[in-house]
């Protein structure tokens, strides 16, 4: 038995799999498709089986899950998903344990990305950190004197559903003006698609061929990397409301260092520059000067490297 970890990372359209080393250095990887509508009877036979054919997996001394939903830790199974609705209450932990005879650790993917973001981004270092995955939803994580911080119930690290405008469009988890409403990929894209059906003037429509349900975070940001002003607004308007809460996350946490994670964290500057500008302005003094905000330089792999770290 070497010190290799199995990592999963269990999400809505695709699960991915990686056996890391003590160090965060995937070894081997894998992955397969998964859906909305799938069936944990089906994927998680498959699932094991697709592990357990892993050339490194007998190396393998634990595996770590992390799962897109809310996830009671000490028991091991997923209690909801919104975007896995047929995996409400499927004992996760027990039946990878029962397949792949070695322990199993799981979590909730945004937890799973901030254990990831304080080893790989942090080095283990920063103490007080907190991770936010910004994608098709909002995830986040908050690392607490070198711990995750989990919470009564295991659910804390929801930095998605934080409120920034209690009138607000209503979000998916029930509440009004979640940010995630508003700074989410999909919502991103629909925030183009309204001005430009409203007559704004951009390059947009020109780069997706007048496919407008084709504008993603991805098409926006190289819109505005050509000096396009809608893009540029999007991402300044995203900027400012994750700069808010980071400001709120600031004053209430007192962390050394936030990372931001995730497909829409890629637009890199576009974003990071508002929501340095907003926290400055915003939050207090002392603690914002004591905050470094960084773009994970490992994005691809926090989730997976992350959930394997849980089981380490
Ligand atoms: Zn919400």
């Amino acid at each position: 038995m070497t010190n290799f970890f199995l990592g999963i990372d269990l999400g809505g359209t695709e699960v991915k799999l990686a056996i890391a080393d003590a160090k965060g250095n995937i070894i081997e990887q894998s992955s397969m498709p998964n859906s909305f509508t799938s069936d944990p009877k089906k994927i998680l036979p498959q699932l094991i089986k697709r592990a357990n054919n892993m050339k490194y997996i007998n190396k393998v001394s634990g595996t770590g899950v992390g799962v897109a939903g809310d996830v009671d830790q000490k028991k091991g199974v997923l209690r909801f998903s919104p975007n896995l609705p047929k995996w409400s209450g499927i004992p996760i932990g027990k039946i990878l344990k029962n397949g792949l005879k070695h322990r199993v650790v799981i979590d909730n993917d945004a937890n799973a990305a901030a254990w990831g973001a304080f080893w790989l981004d942090a080095g283990g270092k920063a103490q007080n950190l907190v991770c936010i995955t910004l994608g098709t939803g909002v995830g986040g994580g908050i690392i607490c004197n070198g711990k995750l911080y989990h919470g009564t119930t295991g659910s804390a690290g929801e930095i998605g559903h934080i409120t920034i405008d209690p009138l607000g469009p209503k979000c998916n988890c029930g509440n009004h003006g979640c940010v995630e409403r508003f700074i989410g990929a999909a919502y991103l894209s629909e925030a183009a698609v309204s001005a430009i059906k409203n007559g704004r003037k951009s390059i947009l429509p020109g780069l997706v061929g007048g496919r407008l349900d084709r504008i993603t975070p991805r098409i926006l940001d190289i819109a505005a990397h050509k000096n396009d002003k809608l893009a540029n607004e999007i991402w300044q308007f995203a900027g400012e409301k994750l700069g808010i809460i980071i400001a709120d996350l600031v004053n209430i946490i007192n962390p050394e260092k936030v990372v931001l994670a995730g497909g829409v964290s890629k637009a890199d500057g576009l974003i990071l520059k508002p929501v340095i500008e907003t926290v400055k302005k915003r939050a207090f003094k002392m603690p914002a000067r004591a905050c470094h905000i960084v773009i994970s330089k490992y994005t691809q792999k926090l989730g997976v490297v992350g959930a394997a770290f849980l089981a380490r």
